[in-house]
């Protein structure tokens, strides 16, 4: 039985192999915060809780969830302006947003959604439509366990939790498989050694930047056959990278 009630439970995932969709929940009324956290927790999902906006700043970049749900009647600032702000940083353009209201109003809806919101649920919601959406914002999201990436002569399989290179199978450490799972879904962007820590280690993990250089070496020696350690590039003075064309 998974452990859903405290509020910070989630284990860091330094030594993680497999990674459930990761969910945020940031509601101050307790006991819907709790029913909601039992429903997703049984569905598979990992989930964190706040009860307000500024403990979800500090659990977003500390935990990185895919996908928040977020009340809009908040004691700090509002659920809208927390979604405004989140979708304003870059840092968390991944992030998927769901908003939870009580207003059943036409033009709140709007509002939430104009305030980058990906989808709206107006309370009372039952456990299984709840799911129903969020399984259909992480899938639109692309953020998916289902999802095999190929690049080059380079595949991962999240699902699989594989790597191949031309068909054949690597092994990789945990922390070079994220940093490999993060550059394949994120190509042709340059990240600098501060981003892939927040990115791949978590904001408030106190690690220095060589750090990464460490682990970017690692991948790079387990990628050398078939050249694909050609794909993780350095780009001087900012960063490094993942593309398959020439550098
Ligand atoms: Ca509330």
């Amino acid at each position: 039985m998974r452990d859903c009630y405290a509020g910070q439970t989630t284990q860091r995932l330094s030594g993680t192999s497999m990674t459930a969709r990761k969910i945020l929940i940031v509601e101050d009324e307790q006991a819907i915060r709790e029913m909601i956290a039992f429903h997703l927790s049984r569905a598979g999902y990992d989930v964190v809780e706040a009860g307000e906006a500024r403990t979800a700043r500090e659990l977003l970049a500390d935990e990185r969830p895919d996908l928040a749900l977020v009340d809009w009647m908040l004691p700090d600032i509002s659920g809208l302006e927390l979604t405004r702000m989140l979708k304003r940083d870059k840092n968390y353009e991944d992030l998927a947003i769901i908003m939870l209201t009580a207003r059943a109003e036409e033009r709140d809806k709007v509002s939430g959604l104009e305030g980058g919101a990906d989808d709206y649920i107006t309370k009372p919601f039952s456990p299984r439509e709840l799911i129903a959406r969020i399984q259909a914002v992480l899938r639109r999201s692309g953020v998916n366990n289902e999802e095999v990436v190929k690049a080059g002569v380079l595949e991962i399989d999240m699902a699989g939790h594989r790597v191949l290179v031309a068909g054949r199978e690597i092994k990789l450490g945990p922390t070079e498989y994220r940093l490999l799972q993060f550059l394949m879904t994120h190509p042709d962007r340059v990240y600098s050694r501060t981003q892939l820590l927040d990115r791949v280690w978590g904001a408030n993990v106190y690690v220095e930047e060589r750090t990464v250089d460490v682990h970017v070496r690692r991948l790079r020696k387990a990628l050398s056959e078939e050249n694909a350690d050609s794909y993780i590039q350095t780009v001087r003075g900012a960063g490094y990278r993942f593309s398959t064309r020439g550098t």
